[in-house]
C-alpha cells in the first residue's frame, strides 16, 4: 500500500493551495480529484473559442498589501497572476431600479467613503463609524493575518451581530443600506443571517478594491501546475476517496478510492463540501452531535448565469461590474421565496485568444435549490422538457433587463450559454447547488481542521470564508496545523521577507 505524508482530496483553489504549501514544507503529497481535471471552480470554459468564468470573476485583497497578493507571493505564484483594475469612474457601479439611481465605486476605501458620503451627506456619521468597525474587524481577525494565522480564530462581538443590525443602526437611507450589503452576494447569505464581522472579512477587501484577474481561475491553475512540476505532486484525477478504514485509535489507517486502490497517509485532508466528507467517514466513530450539526447545514445562494458576447465596434462597452437592485434590500434578493424581480450582475471584460478580441458578458442572477427542486434527481443532458422552459423564461427576463440597462446591446449581444444551479453542480461535482458552500451564519460552527477522527481535517470555502480568498485562508491556516508552527512561521516569513 503506497503511504503519503498528506492526501488532499479536492483540486480547487483550497486543494491547489494546500498542496503546495505542505509540499514547499518537504512533505510527499497526493491530490485526489473527482473531476478528470483539477482546478474546480476556478476552472473556466470556452465556446466557440471565447473563453467564460466559471466560478471565480472578481476579487478583492489584492491591492496594496491584501491578503491574496501575500498568499500568491508565498505560494511562489504572483508573478503569474495579473490583475485587471477597473475604471475609478465606472467600473463598479450599483443600480436600485426602486428610485432609479445609479452609484459609483471608486477604488481606495478612502475615495469610497468620500463619495458614498457625496451622495449620502446625511448620512456622514454612519458612514464613518461602518468603516471604521469594518476596518478594525479587518484588522483585528488574526486570520487575515498571514504571519499570526491561528487555527482558532477568537470570536469578536460582531460575531454575533447580524450585518442588518449594523446597517439599521447606522443608517435611515435604504440605498446606502443595499449598496454596503451588496457583497453578500459574494458569500450568498442574508444581511439579517450573516455576523457583520464575517461580512467585513470577507467585504472589506472589495470595499478597498476589486480587480478581475487577466486569464481567469486559468492563470492561477496554470502557475499551481508549473510549481507543482517543480515540488513533485502526485495528482489522481477522475477519482475518490470512496472509503476511509481500519480506524485504529481514532485514526484511518486504510484509504480506499474509487479506483480500487488502497492508500495510506499520516493524513487527509478534504477540501469539500461538509457532507460529501461525513458521507465517506465510518460513522460508527462519528457522533450524532456531530453527525446532526452537519446535517443541519444549509447551503448558501447559487447563481443562474447567462454568457455572451458583444459583438459590434460602437457598442458602449466598458470592463465593468454593475449590481441591478430591483429593491435595495438584499434580504428579499437573497430569499429563496423572492417571487419578484431578482438581482441582476452584470460582469463586462475584454478577452483577448489568438490575437483576437471580445467583448464578453456575464449576466449573473441569485438562485436557489428550491427553484429546480423538481429536477434535482436529473443530470446534464438528461433533463425534461420543462427544466429547458424554466432556463428559456430565466434567459428571455435576464436579456431584457440587460437591454433595459444598456439598449445598445439589443442588436449586439449574442447568447454563448447559460448555466443553471444544476449545470454548476454537476459541473463542478459541488454536494448542493450553492455557490459558496454552506451558509454563513451566526452561531453556527462549521467544520473546520482536525475532525474527530485524528487524522482527517476539513478545509475549503465552507470552513472559515467563502470565495477564492477565504478558501485558500482555510488552507494557510490547516498547513500551519500539520507542518508545525515553528516550521512553518518560519517558511511564510522567509517567503514574505518579513
Ligand atoms: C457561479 C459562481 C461564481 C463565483 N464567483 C466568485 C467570484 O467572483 N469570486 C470569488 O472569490 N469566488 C467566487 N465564487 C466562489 C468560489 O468559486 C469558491 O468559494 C472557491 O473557488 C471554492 O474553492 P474550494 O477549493 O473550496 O472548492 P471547489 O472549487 O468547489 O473545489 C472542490 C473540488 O473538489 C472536487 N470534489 C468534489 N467532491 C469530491 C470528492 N468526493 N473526491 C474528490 N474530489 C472531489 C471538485 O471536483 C472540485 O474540483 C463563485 C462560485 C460560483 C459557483
Amino acid at each position: 500500500m503506497k503511504h503519503y505524508d498528506s492526501i488532499v482530496v479536492g483540486s480547487g483553489i483550497s486543494g491547489l493551495t494546500l498542496a503546495s504549501l505542505l509540499a514547499s514544507n518537504g512533505q510527499k503529497v497526493l491530490i485526489v480529484e473527482k473531476s478528470h481535471v483539477i482546478g474546480g471552480s476556478m476552472v473556466r470554459f470556452v465556446k466557440k473559442g471565447v473563453p467564460f468564468d466559471t466560478g471565480f470573476h472578481f476579487t478583492g485583497a489584492f491591492l496594496k498589501n491584501g491578503i491574496l497578493k501575500d498568499m500568491l507571493i508565498i505560494l511562489g505564484i504572483l508573478d503569474k497572476i495579473e490583475p485587471v483594475i477597473l475604471s475609478d469612474d465606472n467600473g463598479q457601479v450599483y443600480v436600485c431600479e426602486n428610485n432609479n439611481s445609479k452609484y459609483f465605486q471608486p477604488n481606495g476605501v478612502v475615495n469610497f467613503i468620500k463619495k458614498l458620503k457625496k451622495y449620502f451627506p446625511a448620512e456622514t456619521e454612519g458612514i464613518d463609524k461602518f468603516f471604521n468597525l469594518a476596518k478594525k474587524i479587518y484588522e483585528d481577525t488574526i486570520s487575515l493575518d498571514l504571519i499570526k494565522i491561528s487555527q482558532t480564530p477568537k470570536s469578536i462581538d460582531e460575531d454575533y451581530i447580524s450585518l442588518q443590525q449594523v446597517l439599521d443602526d447606522l443608517f435611515i437611507d435604504g440605498n446606502i443600506k443595499g449598496i454596503l450589503s451588496t457583497f453578500c452576494m459574494c458569500y450568498g447569505v442574508k444581511p439579517s443571517e450573516v455576523s457583520a464581522a464575517n461580512h467585513f472579512r470577507v467585504a472589506y477587501g472589495m470595499y478597498d478594491s476589486v480587480v478581475r484577474i487577466k486569464k481567469g481561475g486559468d492563470s492561477f491553475i496554470s502557475a499551481f501546475k508549473d510549481r507543482f512540476e517543480k515540488l513533485e505532486i502526485e495528482i489522481k484525477t477522475g477519482c475518490f476517496v470512496k472509503k476511509c478504514l481500519d480506524v485504529e485509535d481514532s485514526i484511518v489507517k486504510r484509504f480506499v478510492l474509487s479506483t480500487g486502490e488502497e492508500l495510506s497517509c499520516d493524513q487527509c485532508i478534504f477540501t469539500i463540501h461538509p457532507k460529501a466528507i461525513v458521507d465517506v467517514l465510518p460513522k460508527e466513530h462519528l457522533s450524532k452531535a456531530f453527525l446532526s450539526r452537519v446535517e443541519s447545514f444549509e447551503p448558501a445562494a447559487g447563481f443562474f448565469t447567462l454568457y455572451g458576447i458583444v459583438e459590434s465596434k460602437d457598442a458602449d462597452f466598458i470592463p465593468s461590474i454593475v449590481s441591478i437592485f430591483p429593491t435595495n434590500d438584499l434580504n428579499v434578493l437573497l430569499d429563496p421565496g423572492n417571487t419578484e424581480s431578482s438581482a441582476l450582475v452584470i460582469m463586462a471584460g475584454y478577452e483577448t485568444v489568438n490575437g483576437k478580441t471580445y467583448k464578453v458578458l456575464n449576466l449573473m442572477e441569485p438562485s436557489f435549490s428550491e427553484h429546480v427542486e423538481e429536477w434535482k434527481n436529473s443530470t446534464t443532458g438528461h433533463r425534461p422538457k420543462a427544466y429547458y422552459e424554466y432556463k428559456k423564461k430565466r434567459i428571455e427576463n435576464i436579456k431584457e433587463r440587460l437591454f433595459k440597462y444598456e439598449p445598445s446591446y439589443k442588436n449586439t449581444f449574442k447568447m454563448m450559454g447559460s448555466a443553471s444551479i444544476l449545470t454548476y453542480r454537476d459541473y463542478l461535482n459541488s454536494y448542493e447547488c450553492s455557490a459558496y458552500g454552506i451558509k454563513q451564519k451566526m452561531e453556527q460552527f462549521n467544520l473546520f481542521g482536525k475532525l474527530p477522527l485524528r487524522n482527517i481535517y476539513a478545509c475549503g470555502q465552507s470552513s472559515i470564508l467563502p470565495g477564492v480568498v477565504g478558501a485558500m485562508m482555510s488552507s494557510f491556516i490547516i498547513g500551519r496545523s500539520i507542518v508545525g508552527r515553528d516550521k512553518y512561521d518560519a517558511f511564510i516569513k522567509t517567503r514574505l521577507n518579513r
